[in-house]
């Protein structure tokens, strides 16, 4: 399904961030640059480069306001997680060592 207009508008493929103006917050996107494979991923292994920008991202909470993946049933990452359909992908643990990432965390014994 694709994603809503207004977030299209946020996150565009091919073009993302597309800032309008040097004030706009994707300006300050860490995961500018990073390819659509990383950025709209699906699963947790391809997302692992924009998520990895998100724990250094001054614009994370900004970004998760705009995008609001559960209405928007967004696919990919946004706010330092992982969406699919609206719903946030838990990161297993041994794919996301580094700390700022949610990661599954396996059970405590
Ligand atoms: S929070 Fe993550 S997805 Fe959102 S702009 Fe920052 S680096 Fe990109």
């Amino acid at each position: 399904m694709p994603a809503p207009a207004y977030v299209r508008t946020t996150f565009q493929r091919g073009a993302y961030p597309a800032p309008a103006r040097p004030t706009d917050w994707r300006t300050h996107a860490a995961c500018a640059g990073l390819p659509d494979e990383a950025v709209f991923a699906r699963r947790p292994e391809p997302a692992l480069p924009a998520l990895r920008a998100c724990a250094v991202c001054s614009v994370r909470r900004r970004c998760l306001e705009t995008v609001a993946p559960a209405e928007s049933l967004f696919d990919g990452v946004s706010g330092g997680r992982l969406w699919r359909n609206g719903r946030e992908v838990r990161i297993p643990a041994d794919l996301a060592p580094e700390r700022g990432l949610a990661v599954d965390y396996p059970d405590q014994p």
